[in-house]
């Protein structure tokens, strides 16, 4: 595996490569979410990119940047292990410039839920994406279902912009009690991550009512709600595949979206029906 943190150097090694490439960008502290799509990548392309930068831009002023674990060495190790080809690791200041263009988000799509609770966050992951895309001009590139709305608009940006590349989902890995993994869980104390599993236990509520018959929104987030109550609830959501509110669960076009405080902790969590 080659590890790269120079930009003319990826540049460089890029136009060498033949065959289909797989990128997987992450900000690090690699765990098993990661490694799904790392794997994902491997199996389907000749060449498999994991880029690792926690990137600035789309943290807030007073969010965790400053606290993201970091974890070199153990990715490095994570990365080797699973086949990496190359891991692209640059200085923050080599990603951007002064003056820069930049882009924005949908405006729709990117100041919802999410995007409405941390205002400018998506414009930051789709500069940032952009400019890996444009470093990496990957084949296939691999997000998780984890973060839905990232991944729905990360594939818009792909369309809208004509970008020639598969945006490839992959589905959320959780543990074996139902916690989606998260680079964040390591904030959890072991009191927090007990009361955090009740974020999957209501979206598993959710998916066993509609499945009983259930279809009215409110019903099923006042339920949600209920499950949740030891933890502050920022949002529950149920949209269809575009993000539009819906009053009624449609089978095989209903997300429903999930972010709460646990302490200091913002985790978020979704289930497809
Ligand atoms: P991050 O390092 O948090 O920016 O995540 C990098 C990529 O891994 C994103 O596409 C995430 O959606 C994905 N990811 C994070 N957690 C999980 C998980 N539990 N299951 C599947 N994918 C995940």
């Amino acid at each position: 595996m080659q590890i790269i943190k120079n930009i003319e150097e990826i540049q460089a090694v890029r136009k060498k490569m033949r065959g289909s490439v797989g990128f997987v960008p992450t900000m690090g502290a690699l765990h098993q979410g990661h490694l799904t799509l790392i794997r994902k990548a491997r199996e389907e392309n000749d060449h498999v990119v994991v880029s690792i930068f926690v990137n600035p831009t789309q943290f807030l002023p007073g969010e965790d940047l400053d606290e993201y674990p970091r974890r070199e060495e153990a990715d490095r190790k994570i990365c080797e292990l699973a086949g990496v080809d190359i891991l692209f690791m640059p200085a923050t200041d080599a990603m951007y410039h002064r003056d820069e263009v930049t882009l924005k988000a949908p405006p729709y799509l990117g100041y919802i839920l999410e995007g409405h609770r941390r205002p400018g966050h998506f414009d930051g992951v789709v500069q940032i994406v952009m400019k890996l895309f444009g470093l990496m001009q990957p084949t296939r590139a691999y997000f998780g279902r984890k973060d839905a709305q990232q991944l729905r608009i990360l594939k818009k940006m792909a369309e809208d912009l004509f970008l020639p590349v598969e945006i490839v989902p992959v589905d959320t890995v959780r543990e074996d009690d139902g916690l989606a993994l998260s680079s964040r869980n390591v904030y959890l104390n072991p009191e927090e991550r007990e009361r955090a599993l009740s974020i999957s236990k209501s979206l598993k509520r959710a998916s066993r009512l509609v499945m009983a018959g259930e279809t009215d929104a409110e019903a099923i987030k006042l339920a949600m709600r209920e499950i949740m109550r030891g933890i502050d609830v920022e949002y529950i959501a149920v949209v269809d595949r575009d993000f539009m509110p819906l009053e009624k669960v449609e089978i095989k076009n209903t997300l429903i979206l999930v972010a709460a405080k646990v302490g200091k902790t913002r985790l978020i969590d979704n289930i497809w029906l």
